[in-house]
């Protein structure tokens, strides 16, 4: 381990440590390293734990100073049934799983969650038609426990609701996002990996037989050489994809940014489950989602942004009410929404072009689809078979 990185590490040095041998390239020697994984949000802890569980040797890189802090910190913190998401695609697959598998591990590990459910409710009768098909699509993707109620059923539940028809999800939760990357983290740390805060993936390149690449922390530069890179920097996965040399441009996907606005209700929450409106084009609409402390906020909504920006127009607040109001007639008014906010990356279908400059979803984008799973693996087969097994994973 160069000394600069172990300076970062927080972690118990796992036993191959002391026996890691040397590369060397013409920018000079590189230290040899098992696996390492470029960011520490849920989904570079949770591959850094599943590799370190398979008995490989693990650095995860972190350019902030803690873990968490990019789009994993700023979510609904939702476990979702998957029930939008089109039959067969990797979104429906993966949802499902991943969501039994979710709630088995925070039982196990004491990560805080709720079962709270979810109702999608319908405030007309054009909706309430919509609630079948929904339903129907649920289903199909192995939704099991979700049904239909009446009006009535549904007032039942929630008192402060109005709608003509609703849909019920037992299995849709909410979790304690930052006790479950805690969670993952402990995991990996337990099976000898290593995170290094402060540290950024900043370029790699081919180097012989093997991929190297350059990390910098207090304003200096390590070397690395990894026989596994996987690529988890969220909003920076396009970003260190592009720094790696020889990696052919056209297999990196377009990144647009999607900001979610949210506007956090002051005060007690009328509703002890998540409230969906039935789906609009492009979202999900203005839902209620609580946390565990029983805090309730409305949104997020989708507002398309040349880079990322932070900021919430607080005039949205008014176009908040009116959709609120549709199902809760009672939103006080003013009903004082504390601005709050988030943001996410939407990137094209490669086959549709890695170039085109709407992302799906957008106006004039590609139709929504599902993850991209790329492995570096086939993208550069032809360039030795240096990078062995890069990935990414993508959410559109
Ligand atoms: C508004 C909104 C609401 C959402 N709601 C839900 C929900 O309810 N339920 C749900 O399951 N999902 C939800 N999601 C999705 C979920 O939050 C994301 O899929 C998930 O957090 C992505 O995690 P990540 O690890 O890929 O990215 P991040 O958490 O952003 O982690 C990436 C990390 O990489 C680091 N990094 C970047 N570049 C570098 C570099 N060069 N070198 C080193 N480190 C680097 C960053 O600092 C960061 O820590 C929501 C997303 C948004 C935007």
């Amino acid at each position: 381990m160069p000394p600069l990185i172990r300076r970062h590490c927080v972690a118990t040095p796992s036993p191959a440590s002391g026996r890691r041998k040397k590369a060397t390239g013409k920018r000079g020697v590189a230290d040899k390293v098992d696996a390492v994984v470029v960011g520490a949000g849920v989904v570079g802890l949770a591959v850094a734990r599943a590799l370190a569980l398979a008995g490989r040797e693990v650095i995860i890189l972190e350019a902030e100073a803690m873990i968490g802090t990019g789009i994993s910190s700023r979510n609904s913190e939702v476990i979702h049934a998957g029930i939008y998401y089109p039959k067969g695609s990797l979104k429906a697959l993966l949802c499902v799983a991943g969501r039994k598998a979710l709630y088995a591990y925070c039982e196990v590990h004491g990560v805080g969650h709720r079962r709270c459910g979810k109702l999608i409710v319908a405030t007309n009768e054009e909706q309430r038609s919509r609630l079948e098909s929904i339903l129907a699509a649920a289903r199909g993707n192995g939704v099991d426990d979700i049904r239909l109620m009446t009006r009535e059923q549904a007032l039942e539940r929630e008192p402060a609701l109005s709608c003509t028809g609703a849909l019920i999800s037992p299995s849709t939760g909410i979790v304690d996002s930052h006790g479950f990357m805690l969670a993952l983290l402990g995991d990996a740390q337990a099976q000898g990996a290593m995170i290094a805060y402060g540290s950024k993936f900043t370029g790699g390149r081919m180097a012989g037989a093997g991929l190297v690449i350059e990390v910098a922390a207090d304003g200096n530069v390590t070397r690395l050489a990894p026989r596994l890179l996987v690529n988890c920097a969220g909003l920076g996965a396009q970003a260190v994809a592009a720094a790696i040399e020889g990696l052919p441009a056209h297999t990196i996907p377009a990144l647009s940014y999607a900001k979610g606005n949210y506007f956090a209700l002051l005060g007690r929450a009328p509703f002890s489950h998540l409230v969906y409106p039935v789906p609009e084009p492009g979202g999900l609409g203005v839902h209620l989602t609580l946390d565990l402390g029983g805090q309730a906020k409305f949104g997020p909504d989708v507002e398309w942004v040349e880079r990322p920006d932070y900021a919430v127009d607080a005039a949205r607040a008014g176009r908040f009410y009116a959709a609120i109001r549709t199902y809760w007639p009672d939103l006080p008014d003013p009903w004082g929404g504390r601005a709050d906010q988030s943001l996410r990356h939407r990137i094209a279908r490669p086959h549709l072009g890695a170039r085109r400059r709407r992302p799906c979803g957008a106006p004039g984008g590609a139709p929504r689809d599902s993850f991209i799973l790329t492995a570096a693996r086939e993208l550069v087969a032809a360039q030795r078979g240096c990078l062995r097994q890069a990935g990414y994973l993508y959410r559109r």
